[in-house]
C-alpha cells in the first residue's frame, strides 16, 4: 500500500468531548463492538451500554499507544497489550481482500437515514462524525442505528487485490448490540458535494484539533446501487474485537481529486493491510 501513515499520526489522540451523539442504537446480541475507532472497544456488551460515551471513554481507558507504522503498528497491535490480543490470534479480522465471493439470498439493505446533527472530531487516527439519531439500516428483520462514520486512506478492504483512494465505515449499532459496518470505496471522479458540509471544516495541518457541528444526511455516503458482499469480521482497530457484521458495497461512490487529496494532507495510510479468511466466505448479494 501506498500510503504510510504520515508523521501526522504522531499526535496524540484528542478525543473531544462530543456533544452530540447520535445514536443510535442499543444494545447486543452478540458482541461487541465499532468497528474502526480507535477506540472502541468494547468487549462485553454492558460496555456499550452507555452510548454517548462509548468510543470516547472506551478509548481513554483501554488504548495503549498504537499507530500505523512502526513498532506500534499493525504487526505489533496483538502484542501491545493483553487486550488487543484478538490482533494477531483472530480468526475473524478485518479487513480483507474481496475475491471469490458465493452469490447467494441475502436480504436487501434498507437505508433509512436521515439529516441529522453530526459532530465532527479528529482523533488523531481518523475523522469521525457521531450522530445524534435517526439514521435507521434495515437488514432482514433486525434494525441498526447509526452511530457514528469515519474514513481511510487508502481503502481498507481489497478487491482482488487492488485499494480504493479512499473508504468510508457506517458503523450501526442495534438495539441487541449487534456492530454492523457497512464499507463504502470511494474513487477519485465528481466532487460529492453533500460532502462539502464535513470537508469545509477538516481540521488543518497547524490546527487539527477539530469538533464542529454540523447537519448531514448520511445517505450522501451511499452509491445508487445497494448491491453489498457480506462476511462475519472484527473492527479493524485495535482492540480488533470480533462479531461485527461486515456489508461492503459493491459500487464506489466519487469525491473530487481535490477533496480526496484535502483528507489525505491530514490523514493518509491509516488503514489496516488486509486479514486472511481462515475459511470466511464472502456472501454477494445478487440485486
Ligand atoms: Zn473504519
Amino acid at each position: 500500500m501506498l500510503l504510510r501513515r504520515s508523521s501526522f499520526f504522531s499526535i496524540s489522540p484528542l478525543l473531544l468531548a462530543v456533544p452530540l451523539l447520535l445514536g443510535g442504537c442499543g444494545a447486543p446480541d452478540s458482541p461487541q463492538q465499532l468497528e474502526r475507532e480507535p477506540a472502541s472497544q468494547i468487549t462485553s456488551p454492558d460496555v456499550m451500554s452507555n452510548d454517548h460515551h462509548y468510543f470516547h471513554e472506551v478509548e481513554r481507558s483501554h488504548s495503549a499507544e498504537w499507530s500505523y507504522e512502526g513498532q506500534t503498528g499493525p504487526d505489533h497491535w496483538g502484542d501491545l497489550t493483553p487486550q488487543y490480543v484478538l490482533a494477531k490470534n483472530g480468526r475473524r479480522q478485518s479487513p480483507i481482500n474481496i475475491g471469490d465471493t458465493q452469490s447467494t439470498q441475502l436480504p436487501p439493505l434498507s437505508f433509512d437515514y436521515h439529516p441529522a446533527k453530526i459532530v465532527l472530531v479528529y482523533n488523531g487516527h481518523t475523522i469521525k462524525e457521531t450522530e445524534e439519531r435517526g439514521s435507521l439500516l434495515h437488514v432482514g428483520a433486525t434494525t441498526f442505528g447509526l452511530k457514528q462514520f469515519h474514513f481511510h486512506s487508502p481503502s481498507e478492504h481489497t478487491v482482488n487485490g487492488e485499494h480504493f483512494d479512499m473508504e468510508v465505515h457506517l458503523v450501526h449499532r442495534s438495539e441487541a448490540g449487534q456492530i454492523a459496518v457497512v464499507g463504502v470505496f470511494i474513487h477519485q471522479g465528481q466532487a460529492n458535494l453533500a460532502l462539502d458540509a464535513i470537508w469545509n471544516y477538516l481540521p488543518t495541518e497547524t490546527n487539527k484539533q477539530l469538533e464542529y457541528e454540523s447537519v448531514f444526511n448520511a445517505v450522501s455516503l451511499l452509491p445508487a446501487s445497494r448491491q453489498y458482499v457480506a462476511y462475519d469480521g472484527s473492527l479493524t482497530t485495535p482492540p480488533c474485537t470480533e462479531g461485527v457484521k461486515w456489508f461492503v458495497l459493491t459500487n464506489p461512490i466519487e469525491l473530487s481529486k481535490a477533496q480526496i487529496e484535502k483528507f489525505r494532507r491530514i490523514i493518509s495510510g491509516n488503514n489496516r493491510p488486509v486479514q486472511k479468511l481462515y475459511g470466511r466466505r464472502v456472501l454477494r448479494h445478487a440485486d
